[in-house]
């Protein structure tokens, strides 16, 4: 080599070495793909069924001129394949949690157990059927502490809602366990988790009732939707009448309001054929979009199990794990901010908009002390309800701002998370692999 050629090659090396964020080469220039992982794999399938649909121009599941059966058959698919008794798609996610609860008898009077690393739907059911939210915290799986659970049970709990966040299922035969020894209901909030489990069983079967969204953001989408999975048959009709207009319907798919038994008032969050076709096409392609997420995440996380510095989340069955998140946890809240920050500069970062690879401090209503209708106990009414109900007067003490919970406090304030798309390529893993690495050498060293 020339003396001109090695003065390059040692420049250009000193470039590649020095971060990115430092004004040194990084590592991709190219963004990751979008972390929505469903939206990835549409196509022919779900045009197919959709077209259907409008040909025969049915979009109502109940009746029409030539109904075609895709909620219907999506339902019986999704029972099929994930062993639930019943299953009945509704239009969202959060519309399945309030029908859950009101399915259950939660109201004044009564606290649900949530935890503090959740979204903000899970609130809100509780509050709009006129029950108390009880915040429980986390532990190294991101989801519901049962130590925690236990010490706060007391006389107004009445169920909790486990959330299995970011697509992995968190300690739910143990808080199953509790749940029957305290006698309280336990609602599984599967919707980050689809196509998830635990030593081969499917979550939604652990508890009494299960939902899943499809917006999105979730392993499966139908643009909007939602799931809701029930082992009991009377608890069941109960939510097919709540979904509904608050009444079962006949074979004809007409209402029957005859049963004095189920009378009560209904949600409107039917699914559409449309949202149903779309959803039929997307169930079918889940294991492959789990597969795929979960195949990377676990290729990359095992690649980087020996940096000092940082704690991946704590996994009870890799096997069941769906793969969209990796979560971590930095030394602290300033190495946490400058590690993502010094990632991104890496290339490590999804196209404008997207939420690829964020500290926890980014993360928005998924930490309980971020939610300004929780922390100030606003209302839809004048009238402060459900707050203000007399018989919720035993939470006038509860505590929802910032320092309820010092394990979900730790954990946002130190936290990290990085979207693992269902489309990565294996020179997209070895970036994330080689900036990773890159990163942690100079700051975490
Ligand atoms: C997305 C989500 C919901 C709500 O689902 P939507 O379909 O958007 O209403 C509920 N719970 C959790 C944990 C979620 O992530």
């Amino acid at each position: 080599m020339t003396d001109l050629a090695e003065t390059q090659s040692r420049i250009g090396q000193e470039r590649a070495n020095r971060l990115a964020i430092d004004g040194g080469t990084p590592v991709r220039n190219e963004p990751l793909p979008w972390e929505l992982p469903g939206a990835h794999w549409i196509g022919e399938e779900e045009r197919e069924l959709v077209d259907r649909v409008v040909r025969a121009r049915s979009p109502f599941r109940f009746y029409g001129p030539d109904p075609q059966h895709m909620v219907e058959t999506f339902e019986r698919e999704w029972c099929a394949a994930f062993g639930h008794r019943h299953a009945l798609a509704v239009s969202s996610g959060t519309a399945a949690l309030t029908i859950a609860l009101s399915a259950l008898g939660v109201g004044p009077g009564d606290e649900v157990f949530v935890p503090g690393y959740l979204w903000v739907s899970c609130l809100s059911a509780v509050v709009r059927v006129g029950a108390i939210p009880r915040l429980v915290d986390i532990d190294a799986t991101f989801c519901i502490d049962p130590e925690d659970l236990k010490r706060k049970i007391g006389p107004h709990s009445r169920a909790v809602l486990c959330v299995h966040m970011s697509g992995v299922p968190g300690r739910i035969a143990e808080i199953a366990a509790i749940c029957r020894e305290h006698g309280l209901g336990l609602v599984e909030d599967c919707a980050q988790a689809a196509g998830a489990s635990v030593d081969g069983r499917a979550v939604g079967r652990f508890g009494d009732i299960g939902i899943f969204s499809f917006q999105l953001n979730k392993n499966m989408t139908s643009g909007d939707g939602g799931l809701i999975v029930a082992e009991d048959p009377a608890l069941f009709r109960r939510m097919v009448a709540l979904h509904d207009l608050g009444y079962p319907r006949n074979d004809k798919g007409r209402l029957d309001a005859s049963d004095e038994a189920c009378q009560l008032w209904g949600m409107g969050a039917r699914m559409s054929e449309l949202a149903g076709a779309m959803a039929l096409a997307q169930m079918r392609k889940l294991p492959r979009i789990t597969a795929a997420m979960r195949g990377s995440k676990w290729r990359i996380r095992e690649r980087l199990a020996d940096l000092r510095g940082i704690e991946f989340r704590h996994v009870l069955d890799p096997a069941g794990d769906t793969g969209p998140f990796l979560l971590m946890l930095l030394p602290d809240g300033e190495l946490a901010r400058r590690f993502v920050d010094a990632l991104r500069a890496e290339g490590i970062a999804g196209p404008p908009g997207s939420l690829a690879c964020i500290t926890m401090r980014e993360w928005g209503m998924h930490w309980y002390f971020n939610i300004p209708s929780l922390v100030q106990r606003r209302s839809n009414s004048r009238d402060g309800f459900p707050w203000s109900h007399p018989a919720n007067a035993f939470a006038a003490g509860y505590d929802y701002d910032i320092g309820a919970l010092p394990r979900c406090d730790e954990y946002h304030e130190r936290g990290a998370l990085l979207a693992i798309g269902s489309t990565l390529s294996e020179a997209d893993e070895d970036d994330i692999v080689t900036a990773f690495r890159k990163v942690a050498s100079r700051l975490l060293a």
